[in-house]
């Protein structure tokens, strides 16, 4: 029988572990749909969330998850037949473009090899060849769930400003947003897109756009059908509308829980968190990595995620076993390895309410379950990540914060 008792651990990347906190803010009775106690917390999350994408824009809230968010941002701002490009990431940019096929818009891809971020000068050379500007939008994804791997948005602003492409820039920052920095206006992002399941600490439910000037005006030209996803009648005065109808109360009562959770760490502080907790998890899987087995995903240092760490296997090992073991006897959830990675690899999610020691659980019950399939591992990984995070606390002054 497996070890029921205690605490199960979510390690996955997306749905993550929710906090007391913010179930217990759920924890109330629905409300009368114009009852201003809801109205007022509701007003305040559109408000808040800019402050997350740090941006001047509109922000839309819907009762979906990702998709729907992607499906709202791509019916909202394109027609049919519009071409965008899609550079391959990995399994999530690959999904996206085939949605956006499916609404009929056509998809130009540039291909990537899932073990490092966008090419930025193959993605500038690709846009100057577009001189008649067919390209209408570029749908970039931040963090790649899949490979575990963050794209420098700065740089990709730069390429498309420098190659003069005036296409819209839409940016997927569902696992992203709440473990590393982002600032949509800075950056030129004209659509953003989020869920409230991964970094942002809510259970899943709530998909998240928020859209720029450039994009707002593109709305009001564009043709694709819609209705629920729509921003116009969104953009209208009664509350209700806001959500096309019956908003999901309880998740919007989570969502300020979760938002004042994140404004009293800090932003700032809650991303330097997940880069230390990802430090950690990248030193445990090098020293596992020893024997030959397990290697990190991504092979430059710097591209690698704050919020997923993708762990490829050796074609001996059988992965989803590992996560099984792991999710069914040792308490601990893993993700799987996706599309080109399916079967051959397994990830860790360390994003949104995690600390150092669920982290620790999380990697020892890796490395045990490792030992347990006799699966040959470089030992000690465990050890390797506590000392990585002692090492950066013994050089800082002031409280442990991770
Ligand atoms: C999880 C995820 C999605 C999809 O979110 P769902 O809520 O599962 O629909 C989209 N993009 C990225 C990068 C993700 O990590």
């Amino acid at each position: 029988m497996p070890n029921k008792r205690g605490r199960k651990f979510l390690n996955t990347p997306g749905p993550t572990h929710v906090p007391d906190r913010v179930m217990n803010a759920m924890h109330q009775p629905t409300l009368d749909l114009s009852d201003p106690e809801f109205l007022d917390v509701s007003m305040s999350c559109f408000q808040d969330m800019r402050k997350v994408f740090k941006t001047e824009g509109e922000v839309f809230l819907y009762s979906s998850n990702g998709h729907g968010a992607w499906e709202a941002a791509l019916a909202n701002v394109f027609s049919p037949g519009d071409k965008l490009l899609v550079p391959e990431t990995g399994n999530f940019s690959n999904a996206w473009a085939s949605m956006a096929e499916a609404l009929t818009l056509k998809v130009e891809t540039l291909p990537g090899d899932w073990r490092r971020a966008i090419d930025i000068n193959a993605l500038e050379e690709q846009l100057k060849k577009d001189n008649k500007g067919e390209i209408k939008g570029i749908l970039i994804i931040h963090t790649e769930t899949a490979t575990g791997i963050t794209n420098d948005l700065p740089a990709i602003r730069a390429a498309i400003d420098s190659a003069k492409h005036p296409a819209l820039l839409v940016v997927d920052t569902v696992a992203a947003a709440g473990t590393v920095d982002y600032r949509m206006d800075e950056w030129g992002i004209d659509v953003t897109v989020g869920a409230s399941q991964k970094g942002l600490m809510m259970p899943p439910g709530l998909g998240i756009v928020a859209a720029g000037e450039k994009a707002i005006s593109e709305s009001k030209k564009a043709t694709t059908p819609r209705l629920y996803w729509d921003w116009k009648t969104r953009l209208e005065a009664e509350h209700y509308r806001k959500f096309c109808g019956t908003a999901p109360q309880l998740m919007v009562f989570g969502m300020r829980e979760a938002l004042n959770m994140l404004f009293e760490e800090g932003l700032e502080n809650v991303f330097e968190r997940h880069r230390v907790l990802a430090g950690a998890t990248q030193a445990a899987v090098e020293v596992w990595g020893q024997a030959g087995t397990l290697s990190l995903n991504a092979t430059e240092p710097k591209e690698r995620s704050n919020a997923v760490t993708t762990i490829r296997v050796s074609e001996d090992i059988d992965a989803d076993k590992l996560r099984n073991i792991c999710r069914d006897e040792m308490m601990v959830a893993l993700g799987g390895g996706l599309g080109d990675l399916s079967g051959k690899a397994f990830r860790i999610g360390h994003m949104g309410d995690i600390n150092a020691p669920m982290l620790y659980a999380a990697l020892s019950a890796v490395e045990s379950t490792l030992g347990y399939l006799n699966i040959k591992y470089g030992s000690g990984g465990v050890t390797a990540a506590i000392n990585h995070i002692t090492d950066i606390k013994k050089s800082q002054s002031g409280p442990f914060s991770y």
